[in-house]
């Protein structure tokens, strides 16, 4: 149902049904046959894909009788968009948050997390993420001696798939299924592939348990992994660069989280993408879908343009009118108005032709 239809009692109601926008200019511009589908998360609330798995973890804790107003004390690892998920959830029921976060995650993140109320702690990127320094050790440490403290953990907890084989998988298969095929725009009735990244899995396996179970056995699901991260599978795909940093946020890691399947029935296909070709695709969403994307939305659509054009599937699909591919977008570029990959991409591009004829205007009049 569309969030403005009605009243809704907080900020909560206001989480996920994103909208399904046609990348129509992108396609035409890249020779796709098919119609290529963005599912756009950062309209939800808090402005990520990760409202949703907040909201459900911590109603399903509350549940438990786990959060009492007042005394507990939420406290989780993240690279920030779960944290100011929960520190949202939090901030409107009544518990304390901490939210522990690599040193490479935006200042815009730390920020909105300390906006809503939330403690913000910073950890070395480069610590692994099972010593006691990395944010996730961070994060247990804090937990032992604090009273109240409660680690919801994002990377176990069944609850982040379930939100997105409940609620975001569902909404692209009913946006899908609801339009109807056109002239315009052919339909097959079908999501016939989604391309998504992973940072702990649970979008892209919550997804695609979704679409498969109840929709099309046969959807083809693909997983973005950045270069030096280890997610990807087989494992041969992750030796490239292995170990490396890279500067796109939310999507890697150098472990496998529980709540990631990396089982081909799940996830059929890998790709491995560069933070190069992420920011491009940042740009092209931003100036030719008017889409102000995050930069791991840049990678799923980097890695779903490479899977249509390299592979023999994503070819067979490229070429096929009215077939339904959709790329997860995961937050905005709120996150990230400050990191220079964006200031330069948007400050220090080319002068246009139209910038060139304002400077002469303004010398000569
Ligand atoms: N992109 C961004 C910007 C994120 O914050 C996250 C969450 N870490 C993801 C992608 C990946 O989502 P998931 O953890 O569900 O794999």
């Amino acid at each position: 149902m569309p969030q403005s239809s009605q009243i809704v009692d907080s900020a909560l109601g206001a989480v996920g049904n994103t909208p399904l926008v046609r990348l129509d200019r992108i396609a035409k511009q890249q020779g796709l046959q098919c119609n290529l589908l963005g599912k756009v998360e950062y309209t939800s609330a808090g402005g990520s894909v990760k409202d949703r798995i907040a909201k459900r973890m911590v109603e399903a804790a509350e549940k438990e009788g786990k959060l009492i107003p007042g005394y507990s004390v939420v406290i989780e690892p993240t690279s920030g968009n779960t944290g100011i998920g929960l520190a949202m959830a939090c901030a409107i029921k009544g518990y304390s948050v901490i939210i522990t976060m690599p040193n490479k995650m935006s200042l815009e993140k730390e920020a909105a997390l300390r906006a809503l109320g939330a403690e913000v702690v910073r950890t070395p990127t480069e610590a692994a993420w099972d010593s006691p320094e990395s944010h996730i050790g961070v994060a247990q440490r804090l937990q032992h001696e604090i009273p109240g403290g409660i680690i919801l953990d994002q990377y176990r907890n069944v609850n982040n798939p379930l939100a997105h084989e409940y609620t975001t998988g569902p909404e692209i298969v009913e946006a899908v299924v609801a339009t109807p095929s056109t002239d315009d725009h052919l339909s097959s009735g079908k999501v016939d592939a989604l391309i998504a990244g992973a940072g702990t899995g649970g979008t892209i396996t919550g997804i695609s348990r979704a679409i498969k179970k109840t929709h099309n056995k046969d959807c083809i699901v693909v997983g973005v992994d950045p270069k030096g991260s280890i997610l990807a599978y087989p494992d041969t795909l992750n030796e490239d660069g292995m170990g490396g940093q890279y500067v796109v946020e939310g999507i890697g890691y150098d472990f496998i989280p529980d709540v990631l399947s990396r089982d081909p029935a799940d996830v059929n296909e890998w790709l491995k993408t560069s933070d190069e070709e992420a920011f491009e695709a940042v740009r092209l969403l931003m100036r030719h879908e008017g889409l102000l994307v995050g930069g791991s939305s840049g990678s799923a659509l980097s890695g779903a343009l490479r899977w249509l054009h390299t592979t023999e599937k994503g070819r067979a699909i490229a070429q096929t009118k009215g077939a339904n591919v959709v790329v997860l977008l995961p937050d905005g570029i709120r996150n990230y108005m400050s990191k220079p990959w964006f200031l330069k991409m948007a400050l220090e591009a080319e002068p246009s032709p139209l910038a060139r004829r304002i400077a002469d205007v303004l010398k000569t009049s």
